[in-house]
């Protein structure tokens, strides 16, 4: 047994649960995240996105959040093997109890439709962290996708004040690089980014610039890079190509603030060889090979359990 602890910050896995027949405790190969795989990849600690077609109304929006919200509390956290964390305290016990460490986060605020009374709603159901935008733009502001390239709207800036009286991490995945810039301006604490890539490495606009990067990294924040093949190659995407992203970050000086999102479940271009949780068993092999043991741990795991410990309520 050489299995690492890992830690991903991002999949979709609830919103494929939803009004299918899929079960999240079977081995079933139409989830890149199945209880099964999960396991069989390590993984200790993992984050679950909500996430609902922008496309719809805020009201079915929400509706398909609550629906995920459900799968989640009825077929996740219900298992003996799962802690639902909601504070370090939760966090804690679940070491201590060997138990797979699961968070919520909320991917893209069209369900607001501009209300922070719906945040505190979400936030009383277990959410800890919240990405304002998906690809599209909404009442908050505008995503990577939107070609007017606005920042944050007023509504956005409320949302933003909330998630850090709150203590909920702001995902800066897929925000337009205007609201990147509002986000960094109007707060001085640590942010995250669950899913994305070096810009310098692959230029795409869901991957993050260099100063960006660096931002994160001086505010004690957190990234995780991600699978999705057409954020890491213009040629089709191997493995190595996600240590070459890491690599990138590691120069800039990202060794205690760098980790996974695998965006597994989410993903329309997986990677060969890197495209279900059970895969981590192999690139943690690579990277420790390629690191060593110690920075290994910390890239795999550690950097996000001690991004949590900052983030966290007590
Ligand atoms: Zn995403």
């Amino acid at each position: 047994m050489n299995q690492f602890h890992v830690a991903d910050a991002h999949v979709d896995v609830l919103m494929k649960l939803c009004g299918s027949d899929i079960s999240f405790q079977a081995d079933d190969q139409r989830l890149q995240a199945n209880f099964p795989s999960l396991t069989a990849g390590g993984v200790a600690t993992q984050v679950f996105a909500l996430f609902v077609s922008p496309d719809a109304d805020a009201g079915t929006q929400l509706h398909n959040v609550l629906l995920e919200l459900a799968a989640f509390y009825e077929q996740v956290a219900t298992l003996p093997n799962i802690r639902h964390i909601t504070s370090r305290s939760d966090l804690r016990t679940a070491r201590q109890q060997h138990q797979m460490a699961a968070l919520l986060s909320l991917e893209g605020g069209g369900c607001l439709r501009g209300q922070v009374e719906i945040l505190h709603m979400l936030h009383h159901l277990g959410v800890r962290g919240m990405g304002l935008t998906w690809n599209d733009a909404n009442e908050l502001a505008d995503g990577c996708g939107e070609l007017r390239g606005g920042g944050l709207t007023r509504a956005g800036r409320a949302v933003v004040r909330e998630l850090q009286r709150m203590a909920m991490w702001i995902d800066l995945a897929h925000l337009h690089d205007a609201g990147v810039r509002d986000i960094l301006r109007f707060t001085d604490g640590p942010v995250m980014a669950s899913h994305a890539n070096a810009r310098a490495v692959h230029a795409h606009r869901r991957n993050l610039t260099d100063d960006v990067i660096r931002e994160i990294i001086r505010r004690d924040g957190w990234l995780g890079l991600t699978f999705e093949a057409s954020f890491l190659s213009d040629k089709p995407a191997s493995s190595d190509d996600v240590l070459r992203h890491l690599d990138h970050v590691l120069e800039l000086g990202g060794a205690r603030h760098v980790g996974f999102g695998s965006d597994f479940d989410g993903t329309s271009n997986p990677v060969a060889g890197l495209s279900e949780s059970r895969d981590y068993a192999q690139l943690a092999q690579s990277i420790r090979e390629r690191y060593g043991n110690e920075l290994a741990h910390r890239i795999l795991f550690d950097n996000f359990e001690a991004f949590l410990l900052r983030q966290l309520p007590a």
